[in-house]
């Protein structure tokens, strides 16, 4: 798939060009992520002394953290050809067949969003995982057979930002799973800093910490905020991102000082107005703002709680009274007395 989109660089929208250079190439220009980067150069090591192909290695966490930029990287450092799809683009087993028989030894297969590939799609690559062998259908009816074909040694790497839909037995397959975390601040501050020195930004300490403070401890979206706020500082500044700039530009894009933007802020919202500050179910919410319920649990939720705004609780999600404070909302005395809320209005159970 980028073999493909490189061919035309032309119908590559600017700002994929932008991040296509800025993806760290080798485990050395990583920044963050500091126990996988540990365990991913022991494993590396390992294979490369004694000459064989990667185990299979699974990463998972929210979107933008770097799985994909990871299995790039173990790619360059084995000196291996990387392939790459999608849990979804694999409909049929002929998909997957066609894929696993265009593998040479030692090569990448890159599976992101690896828990939407189908049962029946797992099921061929178990045997490809553990023995190196494709089981097909040949024929239809009484007469179809199986036949077995011999795949080169390959690695898979599995990205998901689900891992509770990744089935047990797909799981079991994976010989390393590591789960990538947000970014801290320092090292956010050296993301958005590498990246301006890469594309000749202009900007000093305090307006990339401006940038990184807002970025939710995510390089996709912190080199997003550099992008736009470069954008801003070039038609309403003087080109130079400084502390004044970055918090103007950002506060025009509607990102606030926690980096929370106008999903999060909607559904932090809903359930203090609609659910008083909750308990609420995770699908009422979505419905309640018409957003995806996917795109509130993959992206906004863990976020939400990684700052301490909300609880899960077995009844539903609660706003806590940090968020009340970072909001500017009273609490509601209920909470200020640490009861229990009142029950969410009895119609709010409809949705
Ligand atoms: P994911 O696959 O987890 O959604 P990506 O690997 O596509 O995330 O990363 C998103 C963007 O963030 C890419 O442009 C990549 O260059 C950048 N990025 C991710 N991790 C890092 C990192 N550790 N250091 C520098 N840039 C990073």
């Amino acid at each position: 798939m980028e073999n493909e989109r490189l061919s035309n660089p032309a119908a590559i929208p600017s700002d994929d060009r932008v991040d296509f250079a800025l993806r760290p190439r080798l485990l050395s220009e990583i920044t963050g992520q500091d126990q996988i980067r540990e365990n991913l150069s022991i494993l590396l090591s390992a294979a490369r002394q004694r000459k064989e192909p990667l185990d299979h290695v699974l990463f998972y966490g929210p979107p933008g953290l770097g799985k994909t930029t990871l299995a790039h990287v173990m790619a360059n450092e084995m000196n291996v050809s990387i392939k790459i799809t999608a849990g979804p683009a694999v409909e049929r087993a002929g998909d997957l067949a066609a894929i696993l028989s265009n593998l040479h030894e030692g090569d990448i297969l890159f599976i992101d969003e690896i828990h939407r590939l189908g049962r029946a799609i797992e099921e061929i690559l178990y045997p490809a995982m553990e023995d190196s062998v494709l089981d097909i259908m040949v024929g239809k009816g009484p007469s179809a057979r199986s036949i077995r074909l011999r795949l080169p040694h390959f690695t898979v790497i599995g990205a998901t930002t689900r891992l509770s839909l990744v089935s047990s037995p797909l799981r079991a397959r994976f010989g390393a799973v590591y789960r990538l975390n947000y970014y801290d601040l320092p090292a956010m501050e050296t993301i958005i800093r590498n990246a301006s020195g890469k594309l000749n930004i202009a900007a000093d300490e305090a307006g990339i910490h401006e940038i990184a403070v807002r970025s939710r401890g995510t390089p996709r979206i912190g080199l997003r905020l550099l992008r736009r706020v470069r954008d801003y500082a070039q038609v309403r500044a003087d080109g130079i991102i400084d502390k004044d700039v970055s918090q103007s530009a950002l506060e025009l894009l509607n990102v606030d000082r926690a980096g929370l933007d106008d999903v999060d802020r909607r559904v932090l919202l809903t359930i203090i107005e609609k659910y008083r500050g909750g308990p609420v179910g995770l699908s009422t919410i979505a419905a309640s703002i018409s957003e995806e319920s996917d795109t509130i649990m993959e992206v906004v939720e863990p976020y939400l709680l990684q700052l301490g705004f909300i609880d899960r609780t077995p009844q539903g999600r609660c706003v806590t009274a940090k968020a009340y404070d970072h909001l500017g909302i009273p609490l509601p005395e209920n909470k200020e007395n640490g009861k229990e809320p009142d029950p969410a209005p009895k119609q709010a159970n409809l949705f």
